[in-house]
């Protein structure tokens, strides 16, 4: 049985806690490898590394932070198709599903190469008589990740390569449930010449975040997952005097108007609605028709297209989808299902009790399309996470838009339409964060930054982009005075330039 050990201090070692978890192929079922399962002790010693590490790391000039990422990008680059096997091995998504991940992770490290000139300060001569003023932005310490399963190579590098970049030290906390990834990451970073002890992996799942909390010296914790954690840990980290950023859960409407291209937004949601099993926080979950002709048309298009889904392994390369993590996750996902249901949604293609020959263990949940689904469900208020696309039948404009102001979440939502004054009207009052004009799934570039609205994050700071150097930084500005040898006496009103 294969062991996934923590790194701390760029050495694997299993700890001293006994506890393990069982990892799957979610495609066969079968168990593939054991995961160390860490507590307070494997925390502490992977914060007191980092906190060593930190004095040389944080000194060393940003331009030779730089120059870490610029091999990890070529050696990512070079090493795409092992990361995607790994990452597929374990999660079930296809491999060319987790090449893109790869390649959004690749430009997360892109961006961090242009570190010095986004750490580059600013400076003011004579502010007042004789002084000059100065900004920097000086790394945190020993800063901490905690990741999720649906992407468990590019989440932890959105935060890791700007973390790192900006001069902090790093403890990653991956999911438990698909775990080798983490530390191939790791691996990565060790051969394009990063420092022992700069980046650490803690393996485990609420123990070792509860030590990761407690932990006086994390001085700031980066979260992605669901929404009742990021709630958890954003209380907990602030009340602990850190610095949180918590990115949670997810419901994506995508709204058709009756002017929109059907074939287009039939195929948009499709890619968005069932890539990646929906195990995407910006899939979209909720298709939005506006009017019962646009629904109709929108429907007809859907149903013989979800039927024909190809859904297998990762090994195959034909597959369009793949199964999801756990049995847990099936059986949660197939529940919802019933549950819809038995609330009134129209079930037009079912994917409960999918089945694959020569997979029969699998955890496999089949393309399912509901309709008639109404805002009082359970299949629309909660995420589901899963291959489930609902069709909430809106009258008009207003109503959609009205909808998804007053769901709990605000992640990602997308409009298709040929309407301008629609669209823009749609990019101004719409209270989510990400927002696509005839582009699904709208995951903002390297450049700009991630993150939702409402409860679907925690913080003020969105992810990667340059949204993390404020994040990983704090500012100092400096005032001083040269010559030191003016004297004009004790000042004792507010200082002020005249
Ligand atoms: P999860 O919340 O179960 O787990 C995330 C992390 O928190 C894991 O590392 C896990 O070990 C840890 N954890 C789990 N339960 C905990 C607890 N009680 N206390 C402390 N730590 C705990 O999420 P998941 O199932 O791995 O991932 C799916 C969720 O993540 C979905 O809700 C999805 O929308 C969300 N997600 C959000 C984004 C985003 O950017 N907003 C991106 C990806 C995934």
């Amino acid at each position: 049985m294969t062991r996934i050990d923590h790194i701390i201090d760029g050495k694997r070692t299993s700890g001293s806690s006994a506890s393990v978890a069982a990892v799957y192929n979610p495609a066969t079922g079968d168990q593939v490898a054991e995961v160390a399962m860490g507590g307070a002790e494997e925390i502490n010693s992977a914060v007191e590394n980092a906190q060593t590490a930190f004095a040389e790391w944080s000194s060393t000039p940003p331009a030779k932070r730089a120059r870490v990422m610029f091999k990890l990008r070529d050696i990512l680059e070079a090493r795409a198709d092992e990361v995607a096997r790994t990452i597929s091995a374990e999660h079930g998504k296809t491999h060319d599903d987790a090449l893109g991940e790869v390649t959004r992770a690749l430009e997360v490290v892109e961006y961090a190469c242009g570190i010095p000139e986004k750490l580059k300060g600013s400076f003011s001569r004579d502010v007042g008589p004789g002084i000059d003023s100065c900004d920097e932005r000086q790394p945190l310490g020993v800063v901490a990740g905690i990741t999720p399963f649906n992407f468990p190579a590019m989440v932890p590098l959105w935060m890791i390569p700007m973390a790192l970049a900006c001069g902090n030290t790093f403890v990653l906390k991956p999911s438990e449930r698909d775990p080798s990834s983490a530390n191939l990451v790791h691996d990565l970073f060790a051969e394009a010449g990063l420092p022992d002890g700069v980046l650490n992996v803690v393996h485990g799942g609420k123990v070792a975040v509860d030590a990761l909390l407690d932990h006086p010296d994390v001085q700031a914790i980066s979260f992605v997952g669901s929404t009742p954690v990021a709630e958890y840990i954003y209380s907990c980290g602030c009340a602990a005097g850190k610095r949180v950023q918590a990115l949670g859960g997810a419901k994506n409407h995508m709204i058709i108007l009756p002017d929109a291209d059907i074939d287009q937004a039939a195929d948009a949601l499709m890619g968005a609605g069932f890539g990646s099993a929906g195990e995407r926080c910006m899939a979209v979950s909720v298709a939005v028709p506006v009017g019962e002709e646009t629904a109709d048309r929108l429907v007809a298009k859907l149903a013989p297209q979800v039927h024909a889904l190809k859904i297998g392994p990762s090994t195959d390369s034909e597959a369009e989808m793949g199964p999801v993590i756990t049995r847990d996750a099936q059986e949660r996902i197939e529940g919802l299902i019933t549950a819809g249901e038995s609330e009134g949604a129209d079930v037009v293609v079912d994917g409960r009790g999918h089945k694959l020959q020569g997979y029969e263990n699998g955890f496999w949940v089949g393309g399912t399309l509901l309709d008639r689904v109404t805002p009082e469900m359970s299949v629309y208020k909660q995420e589901i996470f899963g291959p489930v696309l609902s069709v909430l039948r809106a009258k008009s404009y207003d109503e959609a838009v009205g909808l998804i102001n007053a769901h709990e979440y605000g992640n990602g939502t997308a409009i298709f339409t040929r309407d301008g004054d629609a669209a823009r009207d749609f990019a101004a009052k719409i209270q989510v964060g990400m927002v696509g004009i005839n582009v699904p799934i709208p995951v903002p570039v390297a450049y700009h930054s991630f993150g939702g609205w409402k409860r679907s994050i925690f913080g003020a700071h969105g992810i990667y982009g340059p949204e993390a150097v404020h994040f990983y930084t704090r500012l100092k500005t400096v005032t001083s005075r040269w010559p030191t040898g003016i004297r004009s006496g004790a000042e004792f009103n507010f200082p002020s330039m005249d």
